[in-house]
């Protein structure tokens, strides 16, 4: 579904990506891990055109789409989940989520996708009326998932989704990823610092460090790969 292959990213001469393959397989749950700094953001953010690459390629389901406008890649059905929500906080849970569906004109199957986040989430269906700013982290995370949900998106791009949470409510935020992975079908691509979470949840997952890919294998794999248990795991 996707290919990024040796794609360079730049911040002015800070050399950000340095020739990272990647792929993403229609229907997988994929997570990249990695130190702070190592360039996972920037890899999710040339991904969805926000950051442009210098060199090398990006293909979505066959088509082309490393120098493409983002908001023409968000038609296509890629959606991403910014590191720190960045939900609408003077708008009503709700509205957020009429907002994830700006591109749409599909009335019933918005309300349909309105019931279903809300019965991922019953929290924000207590909220809907209230502010996204008065919200907790937690449930802002949710709101920013579900907001890129009502988008339906074909491939979800998820950005540190444990960020700033407390330890429950970051695994009860992964076990409704994987739901939504195998409700909706839906391809998810998780950059987190939280490797044990992220690659307990993935399919198939890929270490990256100092702007390069070193490492790749399962989920499960990685998990009991000396390396990445004393470098990621803390074990
Ligand atoms: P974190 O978990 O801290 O977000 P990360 O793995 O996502 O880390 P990136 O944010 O992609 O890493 O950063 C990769 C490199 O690019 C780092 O050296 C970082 O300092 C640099 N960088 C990131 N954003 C910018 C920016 N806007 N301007 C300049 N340098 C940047």
């Amino acid at each position: 579904m996707l290919k990024i292959k040796n794609i360079h990213t730049y911040y002015g001469n800070i050399h950000a990506l340095k020739g990272i393959d990647l792929e993403v397989n229609e229907g997988e749950v994929i997570s990249l891990i990695g130190a702070n700094g190592a360039g996972k953001s920037t890899t999710l953010m040339t991904t969805c055109g926000i950051v442009p690459a210098k060199k090398g390629s990006i293909e979505f389901k066959g088509q082309d789409i490393t120098h493409m406008p983002s908001d023409e890649i968000v038609k296509l059905g890629i959606c991403q989940v910014p590191e720190g929500r960045r939900i609408f906080p003077y708008l009503t849970v709700a509205e957020n989520l009429d907002m994830g569906a700006f591109l749409r004109n599909d009335t019933n199957e918005i309300k349909k996708d309105i019931d279903y986040v809300y019965s991922l989430f019953p929290i924000l269906a207590e909220r809907r009326n209230q502010a996204g700013g008065t919200l907790s982290g937690g449930e802002q995370q949710m709101l920013a998932i579900s907001r890129a949900l009502m988008a339906r998106p074909k491939l979800l791009l998820l950005d540190e989704p444990s960020l700033g949470l407390a330890p429950i409510i970051v695994k009860q935020i992964f076990r409704i990823i994987k739901k939504i992975n195998e409700d909706q079908s839906t391809t998810i691509f998780i950059v987190e610092q939280n490797a044990n979470l992220a690659l307990k949840a993935a399919n198939r997952g890929y270490v990256m460090e100092n702007g390069t890919i070193t490492l790749t294998d399962t989920g499960a794999n990685l998990m009991a790969n000396e390396d990445v248990k004393k470098a990621y795991l803390g074990i």
